[in-house]
This record gives structure tokens, sequence and C-alpha cells, in this order.
């Protein structure tokens, strides 16, 4: 069954990101546990809780994921600020647990000096101090790789599952590879960059997308995302992208914008529309 849906927002209530994505026509989703911008605890209720876990039963929508603070940076050599990601990530794990959501999606971050392979132990060594709760998973998301950030080579994200003592697997951000110069925009580019994902990291590791057309072009490591088919991935690469076997059981999430009068409604649509 195609699980496709949306990042909503959990403001006035985590249950609220529910009844988001069921209007939308979403039937899996992703959410922040807080403003993504500030160093700030997750602060759910338990009544929300169990409203927000109520709900997505009662709707048949999950998996969920809760995506980390955007000032995380596991592969920092800063003392201090790996304490803040760790410390922040130790809180989204929990929230994740008392929310009944299966995976925390979080981003390798910048080495900012430390070099490619120091970045990668910093940010392995930093996933070890996790106490990750059962039945809660964390995702490494792939990146566009701008500046010293990591997770843009498929090698990345590898290397810190092998140095990593924690069970991690991976969130593929279709705008980032293609940014990173992943080339999604054929048939045939779908298919070698699936290829060299299995190859390197393994496709039994992908446990969700990030569905997300690219408004620049392949290899230009610019972050911004478009609507479904209307990027420079376009339709064709999206609709060979979207029935390849490499995702057929795997929950598809989208972080498009809303502009030109589309929506997630619209998007999450057009995935249906692409999906034979
Ligand atoms: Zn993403």
């Amino acid at each position: 069954m195609l699980r496709v849906g949306a990042h909503t927002s959990i403001a006035g209530g985590a249950y609220n990101a529910v009844d988001e994505q069921v209007d939308y026509g979403g039937n899996c989703g992703q959410i922040f546990s807080h403003s993504p911008q500030v160093w700030q605890d997750p602060n759910i209720e338990d009544d929300e809780a169990a409203k927000f876990r109520d709900r997505s039963a009662e709707h048949d929508v999950g998996p969920w994921v809760i995506h980390s603070s955007y000032l995380v940076n596991l592969c920092t050599p800063k003392d201090d600020l790996r304490e803040k990601s760790v410390d922040s990530m130790q809180k989204e794990v929990d929230a994740a647990a008392k929310l009944d959501i299966d995976y925390v999606n979080v981003h390798l971050g910048a080495h900012t000096g430390a070099g490619v392979d120091g970045g990668l132990d910093n940010a392995a060594s930093a996933l070890d101090e996790l106490d990750v709760p059962e039945g809660v998973t964390v995702l490494v998301e792939s990146d566009a790789g701008s500046g010293t950030k990591l997770g843009g080579d498929f090698e990345h994200l590898a290397t810190v599952q092998e140095r990593t003592g924690l069970d991690i697997e991976f969130c593929l951000d279709t705008a980032h590879a293609f940014a990173a110069g992943y080339d999604l925009s054929t048939p045939e580019g779908v298919e070698e960059t699936f290829a060299e994902f299995d190859a390197v990291v393994g496709l039994e590791d992908l446990a969700c997308v990030h569905l997300n057309d690219s408004k620049h072009a392949c290899g230009t490591n610019k972050d911004e995302h478009a609507h479904i088919g209307e990027g420079e991935i376009g339709k064709a690469g999206m609709r060979a992208f979207l029935n390849h076997d490499a995702v057929a059981d795997v929950p598809l999430v989208l972080e498009t914008p809303t502009e030109n009068g589309k929506s997630f409604d619209w998007n999450i649509d057009r995935v249906r529309e692409l999906r034979e």
C-alpha cells in the first residue's frame, strides 16, 4: 500500500498534525516536536500524546517521523555544540517513544574544519551516546552537501553506519541527492542511483524517502525544494523513482513548498497520479 504524506504542524497540539494530514489526503507524515530553529525541548503532555496515538490509529496514518532540530550538528568538532546536539537528539527519541513514532530523522551536519573523516567519526560517536528507546530508530538523512556538510555522498552514510554501534537506518531526500550529484531526472539516472545506494549503503536500510523536486540543477549542492514533477528532477524522473521496486514499501514524506497556489494536497495527488 502506498504510504505518502506531508510534513505537518503540531501547533495547538500534536494531534492536529494528524488532522492536517488527513485533510491533505496523506496517510503517513513528519513533524517537528518543537520549533526547529532554536534549542528547545519537546513539550508534549501525556493526554496530547495519547490523542496523537489514538487519532493516528483511527485514521490509519503512519509511520510518522520526527525531524530533529536544524541546529543539531553531529559532525561538529566543538564540544559545546556536540553536547547540545546529543542532548537534543536524546529528547527527540524520547518524544518519539511517547508519541509511538517509529523514526527520528537527522542530518549529519557540517564538519567545519574537522575534515570528512573526522566529521564522520564525530557523528558516529555522537550517535553512540544516545539511549534510543525500543521501537524508535534514528534515520540519517542524505544531504545536499553544501559547504562542509556531510551526507551528500552515500559513502558518508555507509561510513557512519559502520562506525557507530547504534542501529541506524536512512532517509533518502530526492532533492538533496539530486543536488549532491545523483541524477534522478531520467529513468536511467534513477536506476543508477538506486544501484549505487544499494551497493554502498544497502536498500534494506532505506526506511524513508523525503520526496521533493529540486529548484536547482543536479550537482549544484543547492537545497531548495520544488513541487513534484515541476522542478529539475521533473515528471519523467519522479515517475521512474516512484515506480521503482526499491521504494515499493517505503513511506514517502513530502517537504514541498506551499506556493503558486499549490500545497501538500496538490503534491500528494501528483504522487498518486505518477505512481502506477
Ligand atoms: Zn528532507
